[in-house]
């Protein structure tokens, strides 16, 4: 596996979708929240394979322009995006105990939600799979600054994790789309350099870096909802307790 993976490091982003796609056939899926990164690699992938898996986590919580985005891009590549969502017991009980709008209060209650709304959902997408693909770049943050092309999921059942555009940067993403004619997030037209839920996201301050719109009332987390990177330490451990409550209140409620 080393070895392949150094072999992936040198290949460009679209041998390594095709090295994917060609070893893992319909076991592999693209999971995206269609981003600058995520487009491109839908295209790509639909390029090399008109049928390509795609999925996407609707949180309950994302802004009304990613649903619109998301038709228009089974539209032009003639594919159904497979919508996978939260468990409704557990975003119950959640906002019956913590209130909508729970991660304005704690970094903890925060990770809270990204777990109830995204991290278990896509847990049980990828149970489904052999291998995933991400947008993920190692220029977006210092959190991301270590992403590998090939990895390996370990929080998720050690499945193959794929990131062919680890080494790209956002001037060449924004290329690719460009030249490519790649449908794009509306909010990007209004200042929005990275986007997720509505209410956890808003453009950059200037200055700022392109990940600093999101989760923006915090300071002293890197800024991450979970999926790529988990929570360690006292944090770890208090979402752990939040999270026994909310199963707690699921039994009881069943
Ligand atoms: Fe909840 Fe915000 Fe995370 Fe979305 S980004 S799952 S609304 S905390």
């Amino acid at each position: 596996m080393i070895e392949l993976g150094e072999r992936l490091e040198s290949v460009s982003a679209q041998e390594a979708l095709a090295w994917g796609l060609e070893t893992f056939g319909d076991r592999l899926a693209i999971g995206t929240s269609f981003q600058a990164a995520g487009m491109a690699i839908v295209d790509m992938a639909a390029r090399l394979r008109p049928d390509v898996r795609v999925f996407t986590i609707d949180t309950g919580r994302l802004p009304l322009e990613t649903h619109d985005l998301m038709i228009e891009v089974e539209r032009r590549y003639g594919i159904r995006v497979d919508v996978i969502g939260p468990d409704p017991g557990e975003v119950d009980a959640m906002v019956s105990r913590h209130g909508p709008d729970l991660f304005y209060e704690a970094a903890s209650k925060r990770m809270l939600c990204c777990e109830i709304r995204k991290v278990r959902p896509l847990a049980r997408k990828l149970a489904t799979l052999d291998a995933w693909v991400t947008g993920l770049r190692r220029g977006q943050s210092a959190a991301r600054a270590e992403v590998r092309k090939l990895e390996i999921d370990s929080a998720n059942g050690s499945i193959v994790k794929l990131n062919p555009l680890a080494d790209w940067s956002s001037e060449q993403v924004a290329a690719y789309n460009r030249d490519h004619k790649v449908p794009q997030h509306p909010l990007y037209a209004q200042g929005y350099t990275s986007i997720g839920c509505g209410p956890c996201t808003r453009p950059p301050m200037p200055g700022q870096g392109p990940r600093s719109g999101r989760w923006w009332w915090e300071n002293d987390t890197r800024k991450e909802c979970g999926i790529h990177f988990t929570p360690l330490g006292k944090v770890r451990r208090d979402v752990d307790i939040l999270l026994e409550e909310i199963a707690g209140a699921v039994a009881i409620r069943s």
